[in-house]
């Protein structure tokens, strides 16, 4: 054994216990360490190799640095015990395997059979839950099974879907479900009506077997201020007509804008989108960064519609302001002008529609200035830009404008000219195709046209031109921005509207509503009674 072999070779220790030192010091010492004093038993031969082997024990360092005198005698013993205690610890660890527990036998035959009568399986599993019994003489069987006397159920209408045939898919006879829908299109139109709406069907007892169940009764919510309501009188079917009473008063919330005005105005109870569209709109026309103080205050409006039912719509953003010290910084409102919503300031004056667009998707092949023609061989002024793009790649209208030119136009080939405002036209040549006629309104960046090669052309091409009052300009250097502006009738509507909403007072829409206070109150029984006890 390696560790006896060792055992003797005191040489081998290289430090020294404290029990060894104070062996060895002093007799002194040696009485204050209060060493063993020597007994009868000591002194026998077995009694003295057992102290004698004690004694080496103790000496034995069993737990050295292993951070020093790596690789010598102690320190490989050391590394021993450390790997024994470890193995003795990791051997003593629990299992974690899940604990067997009792096991019930499985149950079989008749045992099996009256366990199943009494469970309940879903049906997905093929389940037969229930005892069946043979039936007795007593029993007689029906000639036809009865019938419901009426169905009552619900039918909902789809995307894309029609009164009709949701009607004929719960039931209904063909022709009367046109004749329903006929007169529900009487009342209102029926593409108006929402999908996803609920409608009530009651059909009733039907004649015979092989017959559609005629209608009896049909409700749903046409529109959101109106239900509808069909009834059978005798033969015929009557309509109902049951208004709903909106309240359509717009949401207003102001507030302090604060550290985040999107954060203060989200805590004031304005929906997400609603502030999304407001930092747009205001961003137009400020820097909502550096702009906009902490003391100032937001104004936000919503379209809002209240049914006495209930029910909410919380419709679009129509006014967005900032206010400092009381007096508007900005007011921009919706407006629909021509048929085209924008937003307008409390002037009349519209925002940006932004910049022109790309005429076309292809790269620029040669700039605005002075060049070599690539045909007439002499050099003279390039009036526009040229884009590459392909044989047929569409051409878009720039921004929105008029046709004032669309036909050839000699060297140009194809050509189409656009007036837009702000004394700026746009001319698009060497088409393959035009998509345009003179004289039509055309909204940015719808195609007005095809690239081609048409007229003095060395391959297929857009010959792109620019014009501020009849002359050609650089392309590139117009960064136009075009504003509508509201006058004359128009004008004075808008200063009403806007009027009108900046009396609303914040949170005026989430009141009582009118209508529904109006209600009579039902009498309680109790207080009836009182009342005689009064008079
Ligand atoms: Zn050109």
């Amino acid at each position: 054994m390696v560790y006896s072999a060792f055992g003797h070779h005191q040489g081998v220790r290289l430090f020294k216990s404290i029990d060894m030192l104070a062996d060895q010091g002093t007799g002194a010492a040696a009485l204050a360490v209060d060493g063993p004093v020597p007994d009868a038993k000591a002194n026998s031969p077995f009694g003295e190799r057992l102290e004698d082997w004690r004694e080496r024990l103790s000496e034995t360092e069993w737990v050295p640095d292993l951070g020093r005198d790596i690789g010598s005698f102690t320190w490989l013993r050391g590394l021993a015990t450390l790997g024994l205690l470890c193995g003795v610890a990791i051997s003593a660890l629990p299992d974690f395997g899940p604990i067997a527990g009792h096991e019930p036998a499985p149950l079989i035959g008749t045992q099996a059979d009256y366990a199943r009568s009494q469970m309940i399986a879903p049906l997905a599993y093929g389940s037969d839950t229930g005892m069946s019994m043979a039936s007795t003489d007593a029993v007689r069987a029906l000639s036809e099974s009865p019938e419901r006397p009426s169905i009552e159920l619900v039918a909902t209408l789809g995307r894309g879907d029609s009164l009709r045939r949701v009607l004929q898919r719960a039931g209904v006879a063909g022709a009367e479900a046109r004749q329903v829908a006929d007169m529900v299109a009487g009342t209102v139109k029926l593409g108006e009506i929402k999908p996803g709406t609920k409608i009530d069907v009651t059909l009733g007892r039907r004649p015979g077997k092989n017959q559609a169940r005629p209608l009896d009764q049909l409700a749903f919510r046409a529109r959101f201020d109106l239900n509808l309501e069909i009834l059978r009188d005798g033969e015929r079917l009557k309509l109902n007509r049951q208004p709903i009473l909106v309240d359509d008063t717009p949401l207003r919330i102001k507030g302090v804008v604060g550290s985040s005005l999107y954060r203060s105005a989200r805590a004031a109870g304005a929906p997400t989108e609603a502030v999304q569209k407001f930092l747009r709109v205001i961003g137009k026309q400020m820097s909502v960064s550096r702009d906009i103080r902490s003391t100032d205050e937001f104004d936000i409006i919503l379209a809002y519609r209240r049914a006495e039912t209930g029910e909410i719509e919380v419709g679009e953003l129509i006014y967005a302001g900032i206010d400092r010290g009381g007096k508007p910084k900005a007011q921009m409102l919706k407006w629909n002008s021509g048929g085209r919503t924008n937003w307008f300031e409390a002037s009349g004056v519209g925002q940006s529609r932004g910049e022109l667009v790309r005429p076309t998707r292809g790269r620029t092949t040669s700039g605005y200035g002075m060049r070599r023609h690539p045909i007439l061989r002499y050099k003279r002024m390039h009036s526009g830009l040229d884009f590459g793009g392909g044989y047929g790649a569409p051409i878009y209208a720039v921004t929105d404008g008029k046709v004032t030119y669309a036909g050839r136009k000699g060297g140009f080939g194809k050509f189409v000219k656009l007036k837009h405002s702000g004394g700026l036209a746009s001319g698009y040549a060497h088409m393959s195709r035009i998509a345009v006629s003179n004289g039509r309104r055309v909204r940015k960046g719808q195609i007005i046209g095809y690239i081609g090669s048409t007229g003095l052309s060395t391959g297929p091409h857009l010959h792109y031109e620019l014009y501020r009052n009849g002359r050609t300009i650089n392309p590139r250097s117009v960064k136009f921005v075009e504003r509508s502006e509201l006058g004359g009738r128009e004008l004075r509507r808008f200063k009403d509207e806007l009027r009108r909403l900046k009396r609303v007072e914040p949170g005026a829409a989430l009141g009582t509503l009118k209508s529904a206070s109006k209600k009579p109150q039902s009498e309680r029984e109790i207080n009836r009674l009182n009342k005689a006890l009064d008079s």
